[in-house]
């Protein structure tokens, strides 16, 4: 190999895989290993028992591999095995290990013969073997045998596959030389997970059994069926020097000679046999986890990240010490607590970028979607006119006025005053509902612990969501008392009072833009409705709201812009929903009767709920483009709303 530090590779994914075993399902790495695949009989445990020297695998009739067995074998100057499962007892009786996998095996599948895929684990250390690592496997069964249930021959097929589909598995496709190559199971299961035959071995045994005068040169030149690591021939021992005991040692030496001295394989034997196999698998192997190391190191990392976050999260975490009890409890509400804060007044660490926090998303509420309410207000301005003529007149009874009288303006404005308590209450209902979903969110937190105590997850909600309920009445009685303030009296020597003459100026002034220009005030999906089935028909675009324009975009990356419309002399309309839509939908329009899109007079911009419509109009509003019935501006009584839109919800008598 020439390469230091590489004879170690092999030994180092030992250690990962018992490591690995011994933690269970939790962790998971697929580490390089060798595959044994082939039909029953083909040879497979002879090759593995020649590679030790030594008989240690079950042999027999029918299923006799019922689950993988892992071998490890590695390199050392004492010779024993030992298993993961019993790793104080170490083997120096070979019979004894052989006992071991079959008590083994019935321990897990039970007597009944039974499969498996839950793997043994093997160690064996000699002085005759080189570091490999391989994995016996169930041979392919092509009709069920003897007290097998039927379905066996899928079963143990999809284990196989299950084994040799992972890109970290060479394969070592086991066939016997007396049979047809093309009719190999092992190489037409190799193939399905590795079409190109990159990474599978092949192996033909039985050289030794194919009839006179027949050959497997051309297989074993790699002529036939190629594959790019193309096929070694062993000779194991057959049934009949099993049975007579014939000593390992001796069938190695047998092998060679039958390379030496067959002339179809003369001119190959050094690349034929056992040994060579051996070291060819060993090389293989070692250059394989070469090859792994940095996909493997980066997924070892990525987990082992994961497992760091975890166990930060359990630091001083002992539930079941019950001195520690009440402080592990304790620590969950806090974590909740901060948690909540977080979300709620906002944070450095681990910002969203998905989706708003419950913080921004009151923040929301308050400027766009207040405003947004008050705004809607209807107000009739025939109604309002008649209502104001109606009390002018019967405040001066029979008396003809010569002054509009304080009264009528008082009466008419407490009127409108008290229209601000549906929308203040439903601010109030917006606010609660994102409260309360905030806290479903801390609790529900996929890594906090209160998921794993769910009754105690329920009752903190319980607890909180009471109290926040308990708040949102208080909020809403106080709302209504200043209400109440507003509408006793009106103090029209207030500096925040207008007056008659300024109003009209004031309004104008209120009604520009307050926002930064380039601000956005708002991203997100939306359907334009109206384009006709001619041009695409209906589509879905990312728009990006800001004070001066509305742009919308092909998707969120914000490269491809389709259009920018300008928001000047832009109004909002709702539009009736479709008879066969599931959506909600708003128009916008140009006040002076332009086009505001192609040939579209108005576009007409889609929502899944009246909610988003809502919210939308709301954010609209913010960017100064108002609700098309909007008499509200030029009406003196008006003053009162538009002053709460520009966020300040003074009261007068509180000063
Ligand atoms: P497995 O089912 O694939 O594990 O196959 P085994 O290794 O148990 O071998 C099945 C039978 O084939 C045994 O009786 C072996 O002695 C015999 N066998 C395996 N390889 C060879 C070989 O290369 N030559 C001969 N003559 N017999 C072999
Ligand atoms: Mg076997």
């Amino acid at each position: 190999m020439g390469n230091r530090g590489m004879e170690e590779l092999i030994p180092l994914v030992n250690k990962l895989q018992d490591a690995f075993s011994s933690i269970g399902q939790s962790c998971h790495l697929d580490l390089p290993q060798i595959a044994v695949v082939g039909g029953q009989s083909a040879g497979k445990s002879s090759v593995l028992e020649n590679f030790v020297g030594r008989d240690f695998l079950p042999r027999g009739s029918g299923i006799v591999t019922r689950r993988p067995l892992i071998l490890q074998l590695i390199f050392s100057k004492t010779e024993y095995a030992e298993f993961l499962h019993c790793k104080s007892k170490k083997f120096t009786d070979f019979d004894e290990v052989r006992q071991e996998i079959e008590a083994e095996t019935d321990r897990v599948t039970g007597t009944n013969k039974g499969i498996s895929p839950v793997p043994i684990n093997l160690r064996v250390y000699s002085p005759h073997v080189l570091n490999l690592t391989l994995i016996d496997l169930p041979g392919i069964t092509k009709v069920p045998v003897g007290d097998q249930p039927p379905d066996i021959e899928y079963q143990i097929k999809e284990m196989i596959q299950q084994f040799i589909s992972r890109e970290s598995s060479l394969i070592l496709a086991v066939t016997p030389a007396n049979m047809d190559l093309a009719n190999s199971d092992a190489l037409k299961l190799a193939k399905e997970v590795d079409p190109q035959g990159l990474r599978t071995i092949g192996v033909i045994t039985k050289l030794d059994l194919m009839d006179e005068g027949t050959d497997a040169r051309d297989v074993l030149e790699n002529k036939l069926l190629p594959l790019r690591r193309g096929y070694i021939g062993v000779v194991n021992r057959s049934q009949k020097d099993i049975e007579g005991k014939k000593d390992i040692r001796a069938a190695l030496a047998a092998e060679r000679k039958f390379f030496l001295s067959h002339p179809a394989y003369r001119h190959m034997a050094d690349r034929m046999g056992t040994p060579h196999l051996q070291k060819t698998l060993n090389q293989q192997l070692t250059n394989h986890i070469r090859e792994s190391l940095p996909a493997l190191r980066s997924k070892l990392q990525s987990q082992l990240l994961s497992l760091e976050k975890e166990v930060e999260e359990y630091k001083n975490f002992r539930p079941d010490d019950p001195t520690r009890k009440t402080k592990a409890l304790l620590q969950m509400v806090q974590q909740f607590g901060v948690d909540f804060e977080k979300r709620i007044e906002g944070s450095g660490d681990q910002v969203d970028t998905l989706e708003l926090s419950g913080g921004a998303r009151i923040n929301r509420i308050f400027h766009e979607r207040f405003p947004f309410e008050l705004v809607k207000m209807e107000f009739d301005e025939k109604d309002l006119r008649r209502e104001i003529s109606y009390a002018i007149k019967n405040i001066h009874g029979v008396r003809t006025g010569l002054f509009t009288p304080d009264l009528a303006f008082e009466a008419i404005v407490k009127k409108q005053v008290v229209k601000l308590k549906e929308p203040c209450l439903k601010c109030v209902d917006l606010v609660i509902q994102e409260l309360i979903s905030t806290v479903r969110q801390c609790t529900s937190k996929v890594t906090g612990f209160l998921s794993s105590y769910p009754r105690l997850r329920e009752e903190t909600e319980r607890i909180v969501t009471t109290y926040i309920r308990e708040r949102e009445g208080r909020t809403k009685d106080q709302i209504l008392l200043l209400i109440d303030i507003e509408q006793s009296y009106i103090n029209t020597n207030h500096e925040d009072f207008i007056g008659f003459a300024n109003a009209q100026q004031r309004s104008t002034q209120l009604n520009k833009k307050r926002a930064i220009p380039n601000q956005v005030i708002r991203r997100g999906w939306l359907t334009i409705n109206n384009i006709s089935l001619m041009k695409g028909g209906s589509k879905e675009y990312w728009f990006v709201l800001t004070a001066e324009s509305l742009s919308w975009y092909k998707d969120e990356e914000e490269k491809e812009k389709k259009y920018m419309l300008p928001l000047d002399n832009l109004k909002i309309r709702d539009v009736e929903k479709g008879f066969m839509s599931n959506k909600h939908v708003y128009a916008i329009f140009n006040t002076e009767q332009r086009n505001v899109y192609k040939d579209l007079r108005q576009i007409e911009l889609a929502c899944d709920s009246q909610e988003d419509v809502d919210s939308w109009k709301a954010s609209f509003l913010r960017a100064g483009v108002y609700p098309e019935k909007d008499q509200v501006r030029s009406y003196p009584a008006c003053n009162l709303t538009l002053r709460n839109s520009s966020h300040r919800y003074t009261c007068p008598h509180a000063k």
